[in-house]
């Protein structure tokens, strides 16, 4: 059984934000909440690097182990989901995320924060897959299809690689051996100078 993971190749991503765009149309995120995000260290500097940052779907995940209602849960493939029919808001799997990818869509002088949304590494949720319900609460799943999350498709350097966090290892292992080991300057030159 495959495991599902993301990987962020940083000296290959080039901030174009297309993994942002691809995320945000296929499933209408509403306004404000970003599933994924392109993260820039030492912007306009030589050495500056860019990671596309999402849920990265913990084989041990933190948020589960916080979360008062039992909101989320793994499925085969490895992926975290959770229901939003039970979840009351109290963002604790927030704070308990490395990665802050946990999401909420309002933000009221009350703290009433809404249904946590997140990354579902366009798996869909507990509804029957490709039902409506389905569609609204948690976007297009994608996975049912045989189908990567197309953030991951649509990533033209391919930094941003999905699927079996064996496969991936392996792809990463070959580029760091083509690379000598060693970390290029700059990510544009990994991405069109060289094949690694
Ligand atoms: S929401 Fe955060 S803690 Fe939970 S699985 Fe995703 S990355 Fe891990
Ligand atoms: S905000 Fe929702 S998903 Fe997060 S810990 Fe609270 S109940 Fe669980």
């Amino acid at each position: 059984m495959a495991r599902m993971k993301f990987l962020c190749d940083a000296e290959r991503c080039i901030e174009c934000q297309a993994c942002v765009t691809a995320c945000k149309n296929e499933h209408e995120v509403p306004w404000g909440v970003n599933r994924r995000r392109v993260i820039v260290m030492d912007d306009g500097v030589p050495g500056e690097k860019a990671v596309s940052v999402a849920c990265m779907h913990c084989t041990d995940a933190p948020c589960a182990a916080v979360c008062p209602v039992d909101c989320f849960y793994t499925t085969d493939d490895g992926v975290v989901l959770h229901d939003k029919d039970l979840c009351i808001g109290c963002g604790y799997c927030f704070y308990a995320c490395p990665f802050g990818a946990p999401q909420f869509p309002q933000q009221t002088a009350f703290g009433v924060r809404g249904k946590m949304d997140k990354c579902t590494f366009c798996a869909g949720g507990p509804e029957p897959a490709h039902s409506e319900a389905e569609q609204v609460k948690y976007g297009t799943n994608r996975l049912a299809e045989g189908k990567l999350p197309l953030c991951a498709e649509m990533c033209a350097t391919k930094a941003l690689i999905a699927g079996d966090g064996n496969v991936l290892s392996d792809i990463y292992r070959k580029r760091l051996i083509k690379r000598g080991g060693r970390p290029q300057t700059w990510g544009w030159q990994a991405a069109y100078g060289q094949e690694a």
